[in-house]
């Protein structure tokens, strides 16, 4: 994320600003150019009071380009779902900045929109719970809103045994999923994709049963970002997305706090000096984390064959952002 600043005082704000802490003003923030702006009369998103969204409304008085993806909202009469809500918006507008820096269409080819729907589980009349699975299908994404629970995902989390666990993340994963459909099958790289991710195509509840019965292979890590990726060739892919993701976003903010240097992660670099500038800066930021009694920050082992995968990504959205010029 770059730096932005208060367009009165120019002091820093942060990108979830609602106002200049040391001027006072009231801002907004521009998506498109990423930056913030002083706001004005009906210029803000229709959410900002309901949950502090501090986007631009697309027209006068509606939505935001984040908030407007969002098809069905949780049950804001149920205590709690308020603040469920805003903290999967907070989320999300994070990823929407990035795949509208990147020009990603919002739109298969095929006509499936990208859009959210943020549910709960459902107790059943006989008691029963009728739980709501976390994924992606056809451009939709639908998010178990438990997960905006730090003790409900933290809890997810150990029971799974996974390093990482988080609302981005998991925004980040599941549009890995619509992009495979928009980038790799619609746009004709699946000869590229199976030599380096296998199959797609491949019985996904059989891989599922599986990883479940029998867990990820020993060394999986010399493949695979996480064990979760060695699943199936899809999930692969949308995991490698999400670390793309976090990449160049981590890289882009340590580049504007003058914590990195050399790396542009949106520009025309290559994936080897991303990965090479994003190395050691995620073992210094491990460090400083358990220095201050922390989880590592980012607690992930990048090896060989995880950067091929990441630069078959970079390649993918390189395209993207060159086409878009
Ligand atoms: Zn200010
Ligand atoms: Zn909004
Ligand atoms: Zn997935």
């Amino acid at each position: 994320m770059k730096r932005l600043t208060c367009p009165v005082c120019g002091r820093f704000v942060y990108f979830d600003s609602l106002s200049c802490l040391a001027c006072g003003t009231d801002l907004v923030h521009e998506p498109r150019a990423v930056e913030m702006r002083e706001l004005a009369v009906r210029e803000s998103c229709a959410n900002r009071d309901a949950i502090g969204c501090n986007w631009l409304a697309e027209a006068p008085g509606g939505l935001c380009a984040s908030c407007a993806l969002t098809e069905i909202l949780p049950d804001l009469s149920v205590s709690g779902n308020l603040l469920r809500w805003k903290r999967i918006e907070d989320a999300k507008r994070r990823l929407v900045q990035t795949l509208i820096r990147l020009h990603l269409p919002l739109v298969s080819r095929a006509g499936n929109r990208l859009r959210f729907h943020l549910l709960a589980d459902e107790v059943q009349a006989d008691g029963s719970v009728k739980q709501v699975m976390t994924g992606h299908d056809n451009g939709l994404v639908t998010l178990n809103i438990a997960e905006a629970d730090d003790d409900r995902r933290e809890a997810m989390r150990l029971g799974m045994g996974e390093r990482y666990r988080t609302l981005l993340g998991h925004c980040r994963h599941e549009v890995g999923h619509f992009y495979f459909d928009v980038l790799v099958e619609e746009g004709g790289r699946r000869p590229e994709f199976d030599r380096i991710f296998g199959d797609p195509d491949a019985d996904y509840q059989e891989a599922l049963q599986r990883h479940y019965d029998e867990g990820p292979p020993e060394d999986w890590a010399e493949g695979f970002v996480s064990a979760y990726a060695t699943m199936h060739p899809w999930e692969d892919f949308a995991e490698t997305f999400a670390h793309w993701m976090h990449m160049v976003d981590g890289l882009e903010t340590a580049v504007a706090y003058n914590l990195a240097e050399g790396a542009d992660p949106f520009g025309g670099d290559p994936i080897e000096p991303l990965v090479a500038a994003w190395v050691p800066l995620s073992v210094a930021m491990n460090a400083m984390s358990r220095s201050l009694g922390q989880p590592d920050l980012y607690p992930f082992v990048i090896g060989p064959r995880v950067v091929e995968k990441l630069g078959f990504v970079h390649g993918l959205l390189r395209d993207r952002l060159a086409s878009a010029a």
